[in-house]
This record gives C-alpha cells, structure tokens and sequence, in this order.
C-alpha cells in the first residue's frame, strides 16, 4: 500500500513519532499512585486510573496538593524492556495527566529526554488531549501513533485520528482485553514501525 493513501489505522501511514502516556504505560506506577491515596487515607479500591490528577484527587475528597505531596517520585520503575525500547526510538514524546512537578522529577531520575512532555497543567488541569503535543512536536496526527494503558488514552488518539496502541506489556491493560491491537511487550512496537516503514 503506498504510504498516506489511506486513513484507515492499517493504512502504512508514514509514522514519524511515538507518542507515549506515562503511568501505566512507560512507568510501572500504579503501586506509587496508589500508596500516595492510601496515605491518605483513601481506599484502594475506589482509586481508577487514566484521570486528570486534579480531576481524580477532587473526586476523592483531596486536594492536588495533598496529593502531589504524598506521591513519591523515587518508586515507580520502567516495565521491563521499556528503557531499550525508548533507546531505538528516534522521536518520542509524552501526553501524560500527570502532575508536572512528579512527572518531571521522574524524567530526571530516569535521564529520559522526551522530544516534547506535556503534563497535566498543559491541559489546564483537565483530561489531556494530543493538540497541544502534535503543535509542540509541529507534526500531524497522521504521522503520530498513541500507546497508552486506557481508555482516556484510546480516546484522545480517536479524538486526533492518528494511531492508537494498547502497551499491552500492563498486566491490567492486558486483563481487560481492550479493543484493537494491543502490544504484549515493548519490543512489538518496533517491529510495528519497522512494519510502517516499509509500507
Ligand atoms: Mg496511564
């Protein structure tokens, strides 16, 4: 199929740039999102991912800064294959819900250089979209493709029309048998593009 011809998601569409959510996907954090709620107090069982953390905190009765505060920046470790995965990669970014201050305390913990990071007050506190990250990175949606451990993550890629892939390599992501395609590790990505680039 020749490259653009189509804007259909199995179309060999020229993908130019992966653009990764944090938790969940890049980051094995739902332990460290989770004790920072325990910590205060919340049960776990009432805590769901993929939100703004404004958004979540407000519906669990705390404030953004309560919980920033609590959240521990020094737990969270890469899935497995995910650090050689981000070092074969040319072009990556990050759309994350996160709280900028962890989030990029993270980043710097783990010497990763995102092309472009947007946080959660690059959506004025609200659910993230790809818009400001797709003119941060001056590319078009076409030329992206979103991996992502939710549904928010499905859907703001859906919103956008670019590509969309399940990181699969999320034991919750993978229990919840999520429709479309869903990578079982880190390393399908890459032959996922290297299948792109050959269209
Ligand atoms: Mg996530």
């Amino acid at each position: 199929m020749v490259a653009g011809s189509s804007g259909s998601a199995s179309s060999g569409r020229d993908i130019h740039v992966v653009v990764f959510d944090l938790d969940g996907t890049l980051l094995d954090s739902d332990a460290a999102l989770l004790a920072a709620f325990e910590a205060l107090g919340v049960d776990a069982g009432t805590v769901t991912f993929g939100h703004a953390v404004a958004e979540e905190a407000e519906r669990l009765g705390l404030s953004l800064e309560q919980y920033e505060a609590a959240y521990d920046t020094e737990v969270a470790q890469p899935f497995a294959g995910v650090e050689d995965l981000l070092a074969q990669i040319d072009r990556w970014a990050i759309c994350s819900n996160k709280h900028p201050e962890s989030a990029l305390a993270e980043l710097d913990r783990l010497g990763w250089s995102p092309e472009v990071a947007c946080f959660a007050d690059a959506f004025d506190w609200e659910h993230k979209r790809l818009d400001p990250v797709l003119d941060a990175l001056g590319v078009a949606s076409e030329e992206v493709v979103m991996i992502g451990d939710t549904s928010g993550d499905a859907l703001v890629a859906e919103a956008v029309g670019c590509d969309y892939l399940w990181a699969g390599w999320n034991p919750r992501t993978g229990a919840a048998a999520p429709v479309g395609q869903v990578l079982a590790s880190p390393a399908e990505l890459l032959d996922w593009l290297s299948v792109r680039r050959r269209s």
